[in-house]
C-alpha cells in the first residue's frame, strides 16, 4: 500500500463519527455486529509488567466505536457516571450509554430507553428545535 493510501484510509477511518473511550469495549453483541472499533490514541495508563493491575485496568489506547450503518446523535451527560447516545437506524433507534468509570476501561451498553434520562431527551429536542 502506498503511503498515500495508507494515510487516506486511515484519515477516513479516523474521522468517522462515533463514540470514544479509554480501552472502550462492550458485551453487547448487538453493538459489536453494528460497529468497528478504531484506535485513535495511543495507549496511556499503567504499563509496569509487574503490576497485577488490580487497582486500575492495564494501560489502553482510545477506541473508538464507529456504526457501520445509520446516524449517531450524542443525547448528553448526566454530570455522574454516563454519556448517553442514541444510533437512528431505518426503522429503529437504539440508545446507547457509555460508562466511564475512573481507572476502569471505558464499557459501551445498549439500554432501554426508559434508563435514559428524560431531562437529556428534552434538552435534546430544545438542541434540535434550536437548529432548524
Ligand atoms: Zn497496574
Amino acid at each position: 500500500m502506498l503511503l498515500e493510501e495508507a494515510i487516506k484510509t486511515a484519515m477516513e477511518r479516523t474521522q468517522k463519527k462515533g463514540v470514544d473511550g479509554w480501552g472502550l469495549y462492550t458485551r453487547n453483541p448487538r453493538l459489536e455486529e453494528l460497529g468497528e472499533w478504531v484506535e485513535v490514541a495511543p495507549p496511556r495508563g499503567c504499563f509496569d509488567p509487574r503490576c497485577a493491575h488490580n487497582s486500575h485496568d492495564p494501560a489502553a489506547p482510545i477506541v473508538r466505536w464507529v456504526p457501520r450503518e445509520g446516524t449517531l446523535h450524542y443525547l448528553g451527560y448526566d454530570e455522574r457516571d454516563y454519556e448517553y447516545y442514541l444510533l437512528r437506524l431505518p426503522g429503529e433507534d437504539l440508545y446507547l450509554r457509555l460508562r466511564g468509570e475512573e481507572f476502569c476501561h471505558d464499557r459501551l451498553e445498549l439500554i432501554d430507553p426508559s434508563r435514559v434520562p428524560e431531562y437529556l431527551l428534552v434538552d435534546y429536542l430544545k438542541k434540535k428545535a434550536f437548529e432548524q
